[in-house]
């Protein structure tokens, strides 16, 4: 009886805070799980879906249990967010890191001493600092959280050095309980974690990777890539998207050209200014259709929940981070869609990237077959959600409704014949050539071929297919790894793949089919009413004006504050307070998303322009 008791009071308290302090009503998917874990005073690790409330698993015990609890972050970004989101709900948090200003890090440690803080957050070489820990030792700790753990994995594509330090942790803290949380680890990474970490015997709690908001699609790339980005942005005007190109170079050029064609977009790049990207950020974040172009040095930690395309100009190296990077749209549960465009150049650059890396060959092998898998989803005819939550681990997964597989599954065209021809004219060539002269070879139109050329069989066997045909089944040929691409500094030259693949099409025993191409590129059209079965947003007609004016409020406000619009509150709380018009405090605190600090600082305001509209 007395333990039934025990058991339940945490979670109940926890549930209390939930929605006093951060105005939501009951926890969902694994939060209470997680949360359970770390109010007994066991560590976990969790591996929850990005929207998925993460969050909240460390933020309320670390509220909860007696002690500062810490919080370990890759990005200061990431840091300053979180901190700005509680501080907006009455939570006593503060981050620690190269910025904070002398002063300001006393004052945070006089909080720290007299008890009064709640949360700490800091950068993991920040917190492993002999002097840190010694000073972190002698006070009592709630918990510790390590946020985007999958960081500590070398597996991985997001791999930090310094997040290995934190494996000490365990020693340093033998009695604190420790919560790993990230948004993408497949069993492997998750091993990884767990040993690296060292949380051998802690809850594992990993949620579906299902993103139903999400729709997924994919385009081989085709002549100059960038026009079809451009094609594929100004499609979708008057909205926030993030698309990745794969050099500082080339965000600076799409940006440009993307402004040319009235589009507001921003380059964002490691070799840019601090101050300058800093403000691009700030641009970014608060303006409600703004389009970032960027390397990949942009996105971890960016909370943006309203980016409504991901798209990839060029393609990542991994399921992981294409998931992350595409994760980036649709935080905060509404339509979204994630885009890549790929070649079989995409595919050659990444293989020849890791090879001329250092580090162990087993760990290259790993990373080439992590590419090979991601290339095979971008190709494959199976839906591509699917496929990405099976890669994951998920098992009994359905098709997704939504993604271009899915919408249009794409047909195939037996090309085994003509995939003979073009083995056969590579195997001739000797690999000391183009794909464009291979193409040319095909078709007996070499410029100034010369008369070895011309007497080999291949010779002008493959006219009867047009050029684009040709390149097409070449991309097909490369990536199933029949034919291979030698980058041979930038130019490179195709030769024979995997021998045995090779003979099988030979001998008839292996077919090739191509896909066939969609008649124009109308398989990609903006998403509407993707999956609806998250909390939708839907603002009736009547109360779009008192919606756009709550919104303009939140804008000024945020403003004034310099904090980013959706820490003061999201657009799907504001559609709840445009619906209900809630004119009292107990229907303040009714609407998802308002607590008792936020009600207390914003609720007047609020009732003002609710009564005004009305
Ligand atoms: P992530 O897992 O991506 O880090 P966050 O912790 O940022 O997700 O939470 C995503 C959004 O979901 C936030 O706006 C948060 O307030 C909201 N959220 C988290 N938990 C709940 C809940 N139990 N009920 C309603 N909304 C929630
Ligand atoms: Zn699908």
């Amino acid at each position: 009886m007395s333990s039934l008791l025990e058991t339940a009071h945490p979670l109940d308290s926890a549930r209390d805070v939930l929605r006093r302090t951060f105005g939501h009503a009951d926890f969902r998917g694994l939060q209470a799980g997680v949360i359970g874990e770390l109010m007994a005073g066991r560590s976990a690790l969790a591996v929850l879906p990005t929207g998925g409330g993460k969050s909240l698993c460390y933020q309320i015990p670390a509220m909860l249990r007696p002690g500062l609890g810490l919080v370990v972050s890759p990005l200061i970004a990431l840091m300053s967010d979180q901190v700005a989101g509680l501080q907006q709900a009455g939570v006593a948090a503060e981050r620690l890191d190269s910025n904070t200003a002398p002063d300001e890090r006393q004052s945070i440690w006089r909080r720290i001493d007299e008890g009064s803080l709640d949360l700490l957050y800091l950068s993991p070489e920040g917190l492993m600092q002999p002097s840190m820990l010694n000073r972190l030792g002698q006070l009592k700790l709630s918990i510790v959280a390590v946020d985007e753990a999958h960081c500590v994995s070398q597996w991985g594509h997001d791999f930090r050095p310094e997040y290995r330090m934190l494996g000490r942790l365990a020693e340093v803290f033998p009695h604190v309980p420790r919560l790993a949380v990230t948004a993408t680890a497949d069993a492997r990474t998750r091993d990884d974690i767990r040993a690296e970490l060292r949380l051998d015997g802690a809850a594992e709690f990993v949620d579906s990777f299902a993103r139903p908001e999400l729709a997924l699609n994919a385009e081989r790339k085709r002549g100059k890539g960038h026009e079809r980005v451009i094609e594929l942005v100004t499609e979708r005007p008057g909205r926030a998207g993030v698309v990745y190109a794969g050099s500082r170079d080339s965000t600076e050029k799409l940006a440009e050209k993307l402004i040319t064609a009235g589009v507001p977009a921003l380059a964002y790049h490691a070799g840019l200014d601090k101050a300058v990207r800093a403000r691009r950020l700030e641009e970014f974040l608060e303006a409600d259709a703004a389009v970032m172009v960027a390397t990949i040095a942009f996105g971890m930690g960016v909370d943006k929940p309203d980016v409504r395309f991901v798209i990839h100009a060029d393609p990542p190296a991994a399921i992981e981070a294409y998931w992350q990077e595409i994760g980036r749209a649709g935080r905060d549960g509404q339509p979204a869609e994630g885009i890549t465009l790929y070649g079989s150049a995409d595919l050659a650059w990444a293989i020849r990237r890791i090879d001329t890396r250092e580090a162990p060959e087993e760990v290259k092998a790993v990373q080439i077959r992590k590419v090979r898998q991601f290339y095979a989803m971008l190709e494959g005819v199976t839906c591509r959600a699917a496929a990405v939550r099976r890669y994951f681990g998920e098992e009994g997964v359905a098709r997704c409704g939504v993604c271009d597989v899915c919408l249009s599954p794409p047909q195939g065209i037996d090309a085994s014949q003509a995939a003979q021809k073009a083995l056969s004219a590579a195997h001739r060539l000797g690999g000391r050539f183009g794909r464009g002269r291979l193409v040319d070879h095909l078709l007996g139109k070499t410029k100034d071929v010369s008369a070895t050329e011309s007497a080999l069989s291949t010779w002008g066997i493959g006219k009867e297919l047009s050029p684009a045909v040709w390149r097409d089944l070449i991309d097909q040929l490369l990536f199933e790894g029949l034919l291979k691409e030698d980058p041979n500094d930038g130019r490179p030259l195709i030769g024979l793949g995997d021998a045995d693949a090779v003979r099988a099409v030979y001998r008839g025993e292996r077919r090739v089919s191509v896909r066939k191409a969609p008649e124009k590129h109308d398989a990609i059209r903006p998403a509407r009413g993707v999956g609806k079965k998250r909390r939708e947003i839907v603002v009736a007609m009547e109360d779009q004006a008192l919606f756009e004016a709550l919104r303009a409020w939140r804008r000024e406000e945020a403003g004034r504050q310099h904090v980013p619009p959706y820490v003061i509150f999201g657009d799907a709380t504001l559609a709840e307070i445009a619906r209900d018009k809630p004119a009292s405090d107990r229907a303040l605190l009714a609407i998802n998303g308002i607590g008792e600090e936020k009600r207390a600082r914003y609720g007047e305001d609020i009732r003002a322009i609710v009564k005004s509209m009305g």
